[in-house]
């Protein structure tokens, strides 16, 4: 079931047609995801203020509503170290189109997994696994199931990988606790089908997962046109 909040954000978004990333992140971590602890922030004041609360290094992120691909415009610095190099960004992230604000991210580590939903007209949400990063679109290294995914299902999904053996800690790299990967996909699964009236798709590219947590630090959410 969906709370009061989350139903909110997915009406206020479909004025544009797709979740802002820190709505997103709201919803996920209201729906028990680890997310990065973030704030949202239009000054330079405001950054550098947040920017301590949250710890450097942050990675920092545009917010507009015109803006889906945050990288391909510039729109994402990762490892800001300092209050100079924050409000540099700050002051270019003004310059793009759209501007709401500047999203700061505290750093997150791991293995970059993606997470993702196709909302199937016939068989309803389609739930997608595979590796992140540019790979992903080299390799096209993913396995599918429709949702609700029950822990069989999952397991067979990440067998079902051809680089699975990364998540178990290939030639001495460390492993990603699988257990946190199940427990990701499974409840990304059950929200899909709770939000299955609102969405088109989402893709949480990347879920950062290490050898404790698995942490959702994108997700996309396009909405449904129901105008
Ligand atoms: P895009 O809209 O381009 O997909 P992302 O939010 O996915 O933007 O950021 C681009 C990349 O920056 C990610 O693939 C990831 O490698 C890195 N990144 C983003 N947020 C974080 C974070 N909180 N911690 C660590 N790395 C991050
Ligand atoms: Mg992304």
């Amino acid at each position: 079931m969906l709370n009061r909040e989350i139903k909110t954000i997915l009406e206020k978004s479909k004025n544009w047609g797709w979740v802002l990333e820190p709505d997103a992140k709201r919803i996920f971590s209201m729906s028990g995801f680890q997310t990065p602890m973030y704030a949202v922030v239009k000054k330079p004041q405001e950054a550098i203020a947040a920017a301590h609360a949250i710890g450097y290094p942050v990675v920092v992120k545009i917010v507009s509503p015109d803006i889906i691909h945050k990288s391909d415009v510039r729109g994402v610095v990762v490892g800001i170290k300092d209050d100079d190099r924050l409000v540099a960004a700050l002051e270019k992230f003004r310059k793009l189109p759209g501007f709401v604000g500047m999203l700061i991210d505290e750093m997150a580590g791991g293995l970059e997994l993606i997470m993702g939903a196709k909302n199937d007209e016939q068989f309803g949400p389609m739930i997608l696994l595979g590796f992140g990063g540019v790979g992903v679109e080299i390799y096209k290294d993913i396995s599918l199931r429709m949702a609700p995914l029950k822990k069989p299902h999952v397991e067979d999904m990440m067998r079902e990988l051809k680089a699975y053996p990364l998540l178990t800690g290939y030639r001495g790299a460390k492993p990603v606790n699988i257990a946190a990967v199940q427990k990701t996909l499974i409840r990304f699964s059950t929200l899909m089908m709770d939000m299955k009236d609102y969405f088109e798709s989402v893709d949480l590219n990347p879920v950062m997962c290490g050898e404790k947590v698995c942490t959702v630090v994108d997700a996309r959410i396009m909405l449904k046109n129901t105008r």
